[in-house]
């Protein structure tokens, strides 16, 4: 996800993170860690930062008319002049490893993702494994400490092989080089750590990849940006969204993955759905799905 920035320092910090604007919520998001298990790990959803978009045709329901987008946040029970949105990211423990996925924005925007972190108690050098969604800031912002240091001294930072190559290309110069001796690309499609396997969802950037965490016949997929609004990129995924780099792709990938999910009844971890952000994608009709929440907020 990318935003439109509202706090005046926001514009420039973010402008170091990666290539597109953002938007940060005006207040402090409080820290939250919410527990759950699956299987036999502990999963903690971590919070990080809320995020608005206006309903103006900027981001979501791009070349859509606006009463069509104000009709489904309408039916949804949500307000119709904004699209609310959460930036959180995901802990996993398992014997021999404490694994992040996603680092949300970063102290230099103000992310309460550390705080967060602390809740579940969890120090930054216990974390071993880092695994990247895609490398906007709101995923990779967190990798580095106001100093630009390494946040997670300690851990292995793990992205697609494509996608590494594309952060280098096109995302801050500065965080590249913080994290370098520290990335491990894999091929999409590989198992990164013991139980976690990536999955290959290239469009919202070219080596964007899922993440399925399986424990017994548990498992939960963490879909990174494939949807990021849980009210419109369920009810139209087949809406372009102003996000995905690729919007013919992502729109391909969204509306596969949600049939998929929907029919597999697979639980899932959305980093932009409203805080836990764990639950479910239900079908509702032909090619709309609605969100299922499975974690009180
Ligand atoms: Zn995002």
């Amino acid at each position: 996800m990318s935003f439109r920035v509202q706090r005046a320092i926001a514009p420039l910090a973010f402008a170091l993170l990666a290539s597109q604007p953002l938007l940060a919520a005006p207040a402090p998001t409080p820290a939250g860690a919410t527990g759950f298990r699956l299987g036999t790990l502990q999963l903690f959803a971590l919070r990080d930062m809320d995020n608005v978009v206006p309903n103006d045709g900027s981001v979501f329901g791009v070349g859509v008319p606006k009463p069509e987008v104000s009709k489904v946040l309408q039916q949804a029970h949500a307000p119709t002049d904004r699209i609310s949105l959460s930036v959180d990211a995901l802990l996993v423990r398992m014997p021999g490893h404490v694994v992040l996925l996603d680092t949300g924005l970063g102290p230099k925007i103000g992310g309460s993702l550390m705080a967060s972190l602390a809740a579940a108690h969890v120090r930054p050098e216990d974390v071993t494994d880092i695994l990247i969604t895609h490398s906007h800031g709101d995923h990779v912002g967190g990798l580095a400490t106001r100093d630009g240091a390494l946040a997670f001294p300690k851990a292995t930072i793990r992205m697609s092989a494509t996608e590494w190559s594309y952060m280098q290309a096109k995302g801050s110069k500065a965080l590249v080089e913080t994290i370098r001796a520290k990335v491990q690309p894999f091929k999409p499609g590989a198992e990164v750590v013991p139980g976690i396997t990536s999955v290959p969802l290239p469009g919202h950037t070219p080596g964007h990849s899922g993440y399925e965490i399986r424990s017994g016949n548990a498992r939960l997929l963490d879909i990174g940006d494939s949807a990021h609004s849980s009210i419109i990129s369920l009810a139209r995924p087949d809406w372009t969204i102003e996000y995905d780099g690729n919007g013919a792709q992502g729109r391909a990938n969204r509306k596969a993955l949600l049939a998929k999910l929907a029919a597999d009844h697979e639980r899932i971890f959305a980093p932009h759905f409203p805080y836990p952000g764990v639950g479910f994608v239900e079908k509702t009709g032909e090619g709309s799905y609605r969100w299922a929440p499975a974690l009180p907020r």
